[in-house]
């Protein structure tokens, strides 16, 4: 049984375990308090948003959408690892689940199945929202990994529990997925191993102004059948270089018009044969500038 942390405190702890925290617009007073409890918290909730793209994807956490109003989680960890924080209070993130499981949680004993949806989690949890399209294909970067990382062993550090009080929103409500692409168990053996060293302590000096341009997301993102606001983004991008191979569009659907247009780029960059085959490269794609959606 906790107290939730002031909007402060989290800030602090996030920060003094070494990640790269974004304030985005009002969180420190967007909440649902006004719907029902916040507190008491026992343990941190890791979910995955369904979309791509950082400023859309933090958008979306922060306002929530028509039958579902924000914030919906506290912070979102987006590819690059940083974490950008739209909510402090009672968030619509974790639905009705299980008591059994909030009793282990509270008890950080082993978890039960979660069969039951009887228990209001957004007063009990916080919630980090993760980036990712969900699809099981969706690569996790390191940088993503070990923000994760980071941010549920911050919230445990301040109040002093283990990784136990971490779980996944698929542990909690029954019909959940999420997190879908890593074991909340290996996360959990992450969380545990840092939480037996000391905090990595605040980033070197001066935050780094949030990335303008949207980090490589893999070259396994570019898949046929894919839909991301990214990839209209990078088709425009490629537009403008004079790569451009579209009849229609470019649109958020990766269509063999993409391919051909980025091994445009490629070329135009000085690769040549396998080297330029359409599928995004790390090198290729931050040359491009693709800008953040
Ligand atoms: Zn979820």
């Amino acid at each position: 049984m906790a107290t939730p942390l002031t909007a402060d405190k989290l800030l602090k702890a996030l920060r003094d375990e070494g990640l790269r925290v974004v304030e985005h617009r009002s969180w420190r007073t967007h909440n649902r308090n006004h719907k029902g409890a916040w507190g008491p918290v026992n343990g941190v909730m890791i979910h995955h948003t369904v979309s791509s793209g950082t400023r859309s994807s933090v958008e979306l956490c922060y306002n929530g959408h028509s039958t579902l109003p924000g914030p919906l989680c506290h912070g979102v960890i987006v590819k690059d690892g940083s974490v950008h924080l739209v909510g402090n209070g009672r968030a619509n993130h974790a639905g009705l689940g299980d008591d059994d499981v909030l009793r282990a949680v509270i008890n950080e004993s082993a978890l039960p199945a979660d069969n039951e949806a009887n228990t209001d989690g957004n007063r009990h949890f916080y919630g980090f929202e993760c980036v990712n399209l969900g699809d099981g294909k969706d690569p996790w970067p390191a940088a993503q990994l070990l923000a994760i990382e980071k941010a549920a062993a911050a919230v445990c550090r301040a109040h002093g529990w283990t990784q136990r009080s971490v779980i996944g929103h698929k542990e909690w409500q029954p019909g959940k997925i999420d997190p879908r692409g890593f074991t909340m168990d290996s996360m959990r053996a992450r969380i545990a191993g840092r939480l037996g060293r000391r905090p990595d302590g605040p980033p070197p000096a001066g935050p780094k102004p949030p990335a303008r341009y949207e980090p490589f997301p893999g070259a396994a993102f570019f898949a046929t059948g894919r839909r991301s606001a990214v990839i209209t983004a990078m088709g425009k991008r490629l537009v403008a270089e004079g790569c451009g191979r579209y009849q229609v569009g470019p649109g958020p659907e990766w269509t063999e018009a993409d391919r051909t247009s980025y091994a445009a780029w490629q070329r135009k960059l000085g690769y040549s044969g396998g080297d330029a085959d359409g599928i995004p490269g790390k090198a290729s794609w931050e040359k491009l500038k693709v800008p953040n959606v």
